[in-house]
């Protein structure tokens, strides 16, 4: 057999040069996503149960000076925010369409009509998508999700083609766009704006200068990130190893991230 290519590391295998990447930098970005790295999936984003001991990890580590945290997903920042709840941390919401602190007009120039748009969509997509069954809407102002993680596969061809023919007129205007998750259907902006342009944003903006950045997710949307922070330390999380994604190392679940976190913890304990 050929040699196995692009294999991942787990981080664990390789936390001595983490730690050597660390010291070269006083200071550290640390980015997270949410749903499915720092908390679980759940079957619906409201049944998610942040676990506690990550909140106090989190807690801990935005206290010191020098590291700045951010979770980047693709809730609204108004969800996130309150699910969370750390007043040191920095959001960003819609996969980085919104940035707290930040005006909406500033990454969405035609926020109003979009924000009109995505509510008349919703509304459509709630009447017609009664006939799926477990699949329903959520409405985040910027961005609307469709999830069908409990929609049985049979209908999801159904589901599909109800989402094209009410999101059609408004693709064709060239007002919004689909794009596709873990079981969940995006509708956004038709904009060039990702989670790694609002990470890129932050850098500039916001986050600490002369850092060491991290940043860990498990969507599809990450990968946005992983490209732009190629010299980052990078974790996917991910149950395969062999998968194809542009971050250095992964890590098998939440559960790990919180390990890691906490690693990431007594590290930046030690050297204070
Ligand atoms: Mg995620």
């Amino acid at each position: 057999m050929p040699p196995e290519k692009n294999t991942l590391t787990k981080v664990f295998d390789d936390l001595e040069a983490v730690e050597e990447q660390l010291s070269k930098r006083k200071n550290i970005n640390l980015f997270l996503d949410f749903d499915g790295t720092i908390a679980p999936i759940a079957p619906t984003p409201d049944k998610v149960k942040i676990p506690p001991e990550i909140i106090s990890i989190l807690e801990k580590l935005s206290e010191y000076e020098h590291v700045f945290t951010a979770i980047i997903t693709g809730r609204s920042i108004e969800n996130v925010s309150e699910v969370v709840n750390l007043k040191n941390i920095h959001y960003a919401g819609n996969h980085g369409l919104e940035i707290s602190g930040v005006k909406r007009t500033e990454i969405v120039p035609n926020a109003a009509q979009i924000v009109r748009s995505i509510k008349k969509i919703s509304d459509d997509l709630n009447k017609v998508l009664l006939t799926v069954p477990g699949a329903w809407v959520e409405n985040k102002s910027l961005t609307a999700s469709v999830h069908y993680r409990e929609v049985p596969v049979s209908h999801v061809p159904e589901l599909n083609r109800l989402v094209g023919e009410i999101t059609a007129h408004y693709i064709d205007r060239g007002l919004i766009k689909l794009t596709r998750g873990k079981k969940v259907i995006e509708i956004r902006p038709n904009i060039k704006w990702h989670k790694g342009k609002a990470v890129t944003w932050m850098l500039k903006n916001i986050a600490k200068k002369r850092a060491t950045n991290i940043y860990i997710g498990d969507d599809e949307t990450d990968e946005d990130v992983f490209k732009i922070l190629n010299s980052a330390i990078t974790i996917k999380v991910t149950r395969d190893s062999k998968m194809k994604t542009d971050a250095r190392y992964f890590v098998n679940n939440p559960t790990e991230v919180r390990y890691f976190l906490q690693w990431l913890l007594e590290r930046v304990t030690s050297l204070k």
